[in-house]
């Protein structure tokens, strides 16, 4: 297959993006060994970064497009190569050349929504706080204790959406001044970013910084691994400086302090699923256990992939808007690990993994396993 983009600035754009750590790769296929993929099908992200040396990769090849960002193999790397870099710098160039291979082609749609309405699912901007009709939940003014930022999912998916009633009601619960920005919230680009779409990111990144900004924000509480990832990590690149606090840390805070009493009972078998964004980047992986451990009869137990190994869904690096076969994906696997683990219940806290769990839970015999947010457990219990 021909290659569209030149060689030498192949390798420019890796170098400018994520510096030069591919070189020191010297092909031991450690991350071959790891990677999900190699549970479902065959990928080589060694033969991407020898390639990749050589500014032979071909941005028309659709490996570039399977790297879920899950973190496994950089963090199982002995030479310290940024794999996610170096992908995501070869995703940028095809973005440029337009090159989308046909499961790859629905992120055109998704650029389009983000652009006009700023969120991914298509929805109106004028709407992203319908979620919260009839509940109390105000608009965010610069005397409250914290801005929630809803995100896209929780905005606008009908499932998610559940997420973020209850996530209002257990805040209400403990008494927390919070509001929310509505309309005037926008992606937080976290994901965007990782299909190549730098100006796009920044672009989003920039209206939510003016948003906090013109609404004197200084805490917030977000609900997705993604937006937490995106203003922990990448914002700070544009000078600006706020707390973020991830919603289960958070709600573990107000039951230490009591301000939150969970007196009901959840008398189920729960298995959780550390997100990748949670735990492998930001190495949140206790909070959340400790939570749960709170609830009054619920017994905890853990699958054969946890913590630091936790199995990837499939939806990050913007997989959660490409096609996936049946076959290929390792949510499937992962809800089975649950299943195994003798969970009737799978918990975890990201819209991607909710969502992916949810459609391979269908796949199980009726009724085997339901998918559920932290918050949603604590909901029950207060
Ligand atoms: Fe190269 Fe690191 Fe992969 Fe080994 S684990 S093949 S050194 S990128």
């Amino acid at each position: 297959m021909e290659t569209v983009a030149p060689f030498k600035e192949i390798i420019e754009v890796i170098k400018e993006n994520g510096g030069d750590s591919f070189k020191y790769c010297y092909q031991c296929g450690r991350c071959d060994a790891v990677c999900p993929w190699n549970r479902v099908t065959k990928f080589s992200m060694r033969k991407i970064i020898r390639q990749a040396t050589f500014g032979l990769t071909e941005i028309e090849n659709e490996g570039i497009w399977r790297c879920s960002t899950c973190g496994t193999c950089p963090t199982n790397c002995p030479r310290g190569v940024d794999q996610i870099e170096a992908g995501v710098a070869l995703r940028k160039l095809a973005a440029e050349y337009d090159v989308y291979p046909g499961h790859v082609a629905p992120i055109r749609n998704v650029v389009a929504s983000l652009t006009s309405e700023g969120n991914s699912l298509g929805g109106d901007r004028d709407k992203r706080a319908e979620w919260a009709k009839g509940l109390p939940v105000k608009t965010f003014t610069e005397d409250m204790e914290v801005l929630y930022f809803t995100g896209c999912y929780l905005s606008y998916d009908p499932r998610m959406r559940q997420v973020a009633a209850a996530t209002a009601k257990v805040l209400n619960k403990a008494g927390v001044d919070f509001g929310i920005l509505g309309s005037r919230e926008s992606c937080c680009g976290e994901s965007i970013r990782k299909t190549g779409n730098e100006e796009l990111f920044k672009r989003l990144a920039k209206d939510n910084i003016k948003a906090f900004v013109d609404a004197g924000v200084k805490k917030v509480i977000v609900s997705s691994p993604h937006c937490y990832h995106s203003f922990k990590n990448e914002y700070p690149e544009f000078m600006v400086n706020f707390e973020v606090v991830f919603i289960s840390e958070f709600i573990a805070e107000l039951v230490n302090e009591g301000r939150l009493q969970l007196t009901g009972e959840y008398g189920k078998k729960v298995t959780y699923h550390d997100p990748c964004y949670l735990g492998r980047h930001n190495g949140i992986y206790d909070k959340p256990r400790e939570l749960l451990n709170k609830v009054p009869g619920l017994e905890l137990s853990e699958m054969a992939d946890s913590r630091e190994k936790s199995l990837c869904c499939g939806g990050g690096g913007g997989r959660i808007w490409m096609e996936t076969p049946k076959e290929e994906r390792f949510s499937g696997l992962r809800v089975r690990q649950a299943v195994d683990a003798g969970a009737e219940v799978l918990v975890t806290s990201c819209p991607y993994c909710i969502t992916n769990f949810t459609d391979s839970s269908l796949e199980l015999d009726e009724g085997a396993l339901q998918i559920m947010d932290i918050t949603e457990i604590i909901q029950a219990v207060i």
